[in-house]
């Protein structure tokens, strides 16, 4: 069966069919309700087949039960064990393409009706047809941004675009303010639980006792939307205290500050209940209206319609295989307890500390923490990528399967070869020294390498070098890393200090 994607009959009309439509986890918000009857469906085995943060399955829960609330009469909801307890072999169900290709094969498999996809910028079609005019060429993110920019005319004047220039990167990446241990923003804006929330916690609490489920990270307040109009109170109170910072510290981070000025809207957007589309052109009036700077919302801009939409186009452009086909760097390594329970006691690295201490308590940690502390670490250390890939699903409330191979596999990992980046996202202490203030607290030292306060960030570069070089030494762009590493003297030492390390 061919699930690549749509084919013209199943995608011939895109309006309701007068069947009840069947609505997935991703799709809970109004952009996927066109009026119709509605079936929901809460199935245990979402949260029985691996562990599971605790703050994910509280959200997914709260979210599919809240939109049942919602939509009333309107919508049959079943709280079931399985999917195939209520969607049987030709039931006469229309559905919007779900978002994972095992999703996918299942409602084809039950010859269920399936309109086109929803809930991102670019249509699968014209993605589609932007690759196939690529020749072959690798599908840069940055084209593909500048691509969409010219289609949909976001942040255009004319055919040029607004302010001049495609890219305020230059203007962003700050370190954080010297001496800061807060950006100083005011607290964002938190959902209220209510008594749906309430049962969501009985709930789990029992089907935890009864070794139904197993639950990873602390049980706190949701701190992530579940409706559609939490999202959308979210969206503007990023908007009134966080987007001006947004772009100038998108990279910084700082120990006292688990949000800085990011949008915390993820996880919103990939339970559906915010339109992208939406929310970007509510931060690009800001800027029209001349309330928010070009720099932030020229990054947000791209986070949204560029790097958003480009891992879920490439999750079906590169197939379902891609997850599990590639290890181009040989890292079969299991993942440590550290990781698999976020146990940050026993961590005395102080940034690797800091971000698993975070996603404990709260089942999400920001972009550069998760690419170049969890990231880097697990790159460092060979971890097997497709562990790595779901342990990302599980533990983030924002996790999903199609939003992880481009960034774990692809960008973080390097597993695939160089298809999605062009060389391993590896760095040192000096990165994150430069970035973030938790170095100052640190037991380690980030100009080290070697002896007791030696970096393991800074360490472990140089040790990831030398266990890769036969893999990489091809790669032009990391030609003047290697030179680096073969100018040391004390290579060595510093291999097999890393080899025996035990204290990290
Ligand atoms: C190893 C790794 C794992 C990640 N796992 C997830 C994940 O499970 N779910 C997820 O949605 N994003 C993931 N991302 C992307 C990004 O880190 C998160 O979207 C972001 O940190 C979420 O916080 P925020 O909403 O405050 O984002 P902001 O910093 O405010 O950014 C705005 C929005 O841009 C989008 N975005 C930005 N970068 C990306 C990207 N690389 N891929 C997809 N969307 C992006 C998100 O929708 C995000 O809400 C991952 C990135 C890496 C490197
Ligand atoms: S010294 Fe190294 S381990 Fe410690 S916080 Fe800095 S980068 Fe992380």
């Amino acid at each position: 069966m061919d699930t690549t994607g749509p084919s013209a009959a199943e995608h011939d009309d895109e309006a309701t069919t007068g069947r009840r439509r069947w609505i997935l986890t991703g799709q809970l918000g109004p952009a996927f309700d066109d009026g119709g009857p509605i079936l929901l469906i809460e199935s245990k085995s979402t949260f029985t087949k691996r562990p599971m943060h605790r703050a994910k399955a509280h959200l997914f829960l709260s979210a599919i039960r809240h939109r049942a609330a919602e939509l009333g009469d309107r919508a049959e909801f079943h709280q079931v064990d399985r999917y195939e307890e209520v969607v049987e072999v030709g039931a006469d169900l229309e559905v919007i393409d779900p978002p994972s290709w095992t999703a996918r094969r299942f409602v084809r498999e039950r010859g269920l009706r399936v309109l086109p996809s929803r809930g991102f910028v670019t249509s699968e079609p014209d993605f589609a047809a932007w690759a196939s005019t690529r020749d072959g060429k690798r599908l840069l993110l940055e084209d593909f941004y500048r691509t969409v920019r010219e289609r949909t005319g976001i942040l255009m004047r004319g055919d040029q675009p607004e302010g001049g220039r495609w890219n305020y990167d230059h203007d962003n990446r700050n370190p954080p303010p010297k001496g800061a241990a807060r950006l100083g923003l005011p607290e964002p804006l938190w959902p209220e639980e209510d008594d749906i929330d309430a049962e969501v916690r009985e709930d789990l609490d029992r089907w935890q006792r009864d070794g139904l489920v197993q639950l990873v990270g602390d049980d706190g307040p949701r701190r992530f939307a579940a409706t559609a109009a939490e999202a959308e109170a979210a969206l503007a109170d990023f908007i009134e205290t966080r987007l001006g910072d947004f772009g100038p510290f998108e990279d910084a981070m700082l120990g006292g500050d688990w949000t800085m000025a990011h949008s915390l809207l993820s996880a919103p957007l990939n339970l559906g209940l915010l339109d992208p589309r939406d929310a970007v052109e509510t931060v690009v009036a800001e800027y029209h209206a001349g309330r928010a700077p070009l720099s932030s919302v020229e990054g947000f801009t791209r986070q949204i319609i560029g790097w958003r939409d480009y891992v879920w186009h490439l999750y079906w452009h590169l197939g379902e295989p891609y997850r599990t086909s590639h290890n181009a760097l040989g890292a079969h390594e299991p993942l440590p307890r550290q990781f698999r329970e976020l146990d940050a006691a026993a961590i005395q690295s102080n940034c690797l500390r800091e971000t698993i201490d975070g996603m404990r308590r709260h089942g999400w940690a920001h972009h550069i923490q998760r690419l170049m502390v969890l990231g880097n670490w697990a790159l460092q250390h060979g971890y097997d990528p497709v562990a790595l890939n779901d342990w990302f699903i599980d533990m983030f409330v924002d996790g999903t399967p199609w939003v992880m191979p481009a960034n774990v596999i692809g960008m973080s990992q390097h597993a695939d070869g160089g298809i999605v980046a062009t060389k391993p996202y590896a760095s040192g202490g000096a990165y994150i020294d430069k970035m973030s203030d938790y170095c100052g607290g640190c037991a380690f030292n980030p100009k080290v390498r070697l002896g007791e306060d030696a970096c393991p960030f800074t360490a472990g570069y140089w040790a990831f070098l030398d266990r890769v070089e036969p893999r990489i030494r091809h790669n032009t762009r990391m030609a003047q890393p290697l030179a680096g590493m073969r100018r040391l003297s004390d290579l060595r030492a510093v291999v097999d200090q890393e080899h025996t390390r035990e204290q990290w």
